[in-house]
């Protein structure tokens, strides 16, 4: 594994190559940066930039450490790389401080709105748009440039690729990779090849029907004597639907697309019931990949006090499953407003419960961060290609967050498992904890990914004026090429760019617009660490240990090609086309079985039609062909022929003599009176000898 020739690596170099030359200009310069790519390099390898804000949050009083800190009147904001922000008309220079730790800013207010727009016509939760309101976003229709579109539906890649810079949206192409339950089911077996000891983070899973000979084997080499239990899902359902437990697999449709996994039948258990976590996600970048996790999320529980699975209990959904859809029907599901008990709880109050059982709780939430990383780099490359393929124009801010829903169930040991990924959570809030848990997870992630940089009017003016340049330059150069080609936004690219815009690199960008792209990466990233809210951040971890162990997995990654060729893929395909081969042959033995069988029938008929035409018929068409042969002229008669003729003439003539035929039928001729005078002329003798009366069959 070659760490140093993977692309991750030769970002860092780079990252950290522009911000060296970049200190070294402003050290001559004689200015002093307060933040520089420096830090968020540190960040991005995970030292931590300890730091809150103080400027534009007046009301928030414990605040211990400045982030931003408002310029001079004067000076004036020319240079956003130099790390200078501004908000709201407010100039901030971004200030690092590394001591002090980020204190969660829960219920702070914005002093001076967001500018800005959102879609949320796609959305059927309302709650979406009424915080977006208090933040200060102007709900628009979604044929108006909106800076944000939150949509509930998964959005076809034409509206990806039409988005402007200063456009994002809240769902990232491609991942469907982890949230359905087949392709999630598919990359974490990969994944789990590649990584035996590392990918233990979700049942046994087997995808139906192409894995149903191995569920089949696992089931009769493991579970001989006591039967083990399995739960079956439709390959991309949700809510519970059509979900059942089985101990048979045998009874199974092998036909049928699903899902099978290993039931987990010692779950952890809080008052007697089975239950699930909730763990809301903020991903705000792919490249470089940013995670966030939201401290607060919701328990839900199970309304029947659980009992291992037996036949009996089997059916009892209300028992096995936890989710809210199919509990919610169940007479005994508990509504009660209080932190401590209902069925749907927050994780403060099962912090409380771990808490008063001595169990560890950080290292708790340290493993269900892990799998959540690990689940996440599974789709990594795919979510990394489709990013710079559908935005090779969004320099300025990231095109694209996303909140997924991980569904995490824990066994009786503190084992976390992932269960599900949801792209789009319910953001429904029928209960009172609803509403304090989603609320405040929608203002956050509003605040934290809408950063002063998309400013959509300069942003378009930029535009603007970059296509008047293109068109300018390209009026002195004379006329377009057949091989340059019409880009909305950097105007006609010439040949020499269009490759590398069909790769799953950004595209070239002008002259110093990738240094201000990596200055914005920083500014984003200096933005986000001081709006978490209530989000702790776990990918780049803060730990440098933890960064290098993840490394292992971005550099395999990196290194296969991007849907991960495993040996058991090349494999199966081996087989696959070993079997595709064996199937023509097959076909091919039929084809020529058949052929031979058509043809034998063929002569057969001939000869059935020829029997039973009549035999003057068939005589005649002899004839004919015999009259066709008929040839008058001589043929050529060889010596030999003519001597062996001769011969046989000859003994002929001996064999008449000898059995003296001629005088037999003579002496017949004459007495029955019949020679002619031509006879009594041509056998003289033999007429003189009956004359006599003598014998002429006799020798003398
Ligand atoms: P859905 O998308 O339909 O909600 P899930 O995979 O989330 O499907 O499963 C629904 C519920 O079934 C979960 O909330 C959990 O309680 C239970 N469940 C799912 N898989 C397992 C498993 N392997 N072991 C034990 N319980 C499970």
């Amino acid at each position: 594994m070659n760490l140093k020739n993977s692309k991750f690596f030769r970002r860092i170099q780079e990252l950290r190559r522009l911000s060296k030359d970049k200190l070294r200009k402003e050290k001559n310069r004689g200015v002093h940066i307060d933040y520089e790519l420096e830090n968020a390099l540190k960040e991005r390898n995970g030292d931590c930039v300890r730091s809150t804000q103080r400027q534009s949050f007046k009301d928030n009083g414990n605040f211990e450490q400045e982030k931003y800190e408002s310029l001079e009147n004067n000076e004036k904001i020319n240079d956003i790389s130099n790390g200078l922000i501004q908000l709201n008309n407010v100039c901030f220079r971004l200030k690092c401080a590394c001591a002090a730790k980020p204190s969660p800013i829960r219920d702070e207010k914005p002093v001076l709105p967001i500018k800005g727009s959102i879609c949320v016509s796609n959305s059927r939760y309302s709650m979406i748009g009424r915080v977006s309101k208090t933040l200060g976003f102007k709900v628009v229709k979604e044929t108006k440039l909106w800076n944000i579109l939150w949509t509930d539906t998964l959005p076809g890649v034409e509206l990806y690729k039409s988005m402007k810079r200063f456009q994002q949206i809240n769902h990232y192409p491609g991942m469907m990779e982890i949230c359905r339950k087949d392709l999630l089911s598919r990359n974490l077996n990969r994944m789990l090849k590649l990584f035996p000891r590392e990918y233990k983070i979700f049942p046994k899973t087997w995808i139906f029907p192409a894995d149903y000979g191995d569920a089949i084997n696992y089931a009769n080499n493991n579970y001989k004597n006591k039967p083990r239990t399995f739960i079956i899902k439709p390959d991309s359902g949700a809510m519970g639907r059509g979900i059942w437990l089985t101990n048979d697999l045998k009874s199974i449709n092998p036909s049928e697309r699903m899902i099978c996994q290993t039931y987990i039948n010692k779950p952890l258990l809080i008052d007697g019931y089975k239950f699930d976590l909730r763990v809301y996600t903020l991903i705000t970048s792919v490249d470089p990949l940013r995670i966030f996790v939201y401290n607060e999320g919701l328990a839900r529980f199970a309304t029947s006090k659980y009992v291992e699975p037996t036949i009996e209990n089997s059916c009892d959904l209300f028992m096995h499953l936890t989710n809210y859809s199919v509990n919610k029907r169940s007479s005994q599901y508990d509504l009660c407003d209080n932190d401590d008990c209902g069925s749907k709880r927050k994780f403060c109050a099962i912090n409380n419960w771990l808490r008063c059982r001595n169990y560890e709780v950080d290292e708790f939430w340290g493993k269900i961060d892990d799998i959540i990383i690990k689940t996440i780099l599974s789709a990594w490359p795919m979510l990394k290609h489709n990013y710079h393929a559908c935005f090779p124009s969004h320099d300025k801010i990231q095109a694209c967050f996303e909140i997924l829903g991980f569904d995490i169930l824990v066994d009786s040991k503190m084992k976390p498992y992932v269960l599900e990924v949801n792209h789009s959570p319910s953001y429904h809030t029928h209960e009172l904890v609803d509403r304090q848990v989603k609320k405040a997870l929608i203002r956050d992630t509003l605040l934290m990914v809408s950063t002063p940089l998309a400013d959509k009017k300069q942003i378009l003016r930029e535009d603007r004026k970059r296509i008047k340049q293109r068109l300018l330059k390209l009026k002195q150069c004379g006329t377009t090429s057949n091989t340059q080609r019409q880009h909305p936004i950097y105007g006609v690219i010439p040949e020499s760019n269009i490759n590398a815009r069909d790769s799953d690199e950004p595209p070239p960008l002008e002259e110093g617009t990738q240094e201000a792209g990596l200055s914005a990466l920083s500014q984003q990233i200096a933005w986000e660490e001081g709006h978490l809210g209530d989000f702790r951040r776990i990918m780049p971890p803060r730990d440098p240990d933890r960064l290098n162990y993840y490394c292992q997995f971005f550099a395999l990654q990196n290194q296969a090609s991007i849907y991960g060729e495993t040996a058991a893929s090349k494999k199966r395909e081996e087989v696959a086309k070993k079997m595709r081969l064996e199937i023509e042959e097959k076909r091919q033995r039929q084809m020529e079985v058949m052929l031979g069988q058509r043809r034998r029938m063929k002569l057969e008929e001939r000869r059935r039609k020829r029997a039973s035409m009549p035999r003057a018929i068939v005589e005649r068409h002899r004839l004919s062909r015999f009259r066709a042969q008929e040839n008058w002229a001589p043929g050529f008669i060889s010596e030999a022929e003519e001597r062996l003729r001769r011969t046989w003439m000859q003994m002929r003539t001996e064999m008449l003599r000898n059995n003296k035929i001629v005088q037999m039928i003579y002496k017949d001729f004459y007495n029955g009176g019949n020679l002619t005078n031509a006879d009594i002329i041509t056998y003289p003798e033999l007429y003189r000898c009956l004359e006599r009366g003598a014998d002429v069959m006799s020798d003398n």
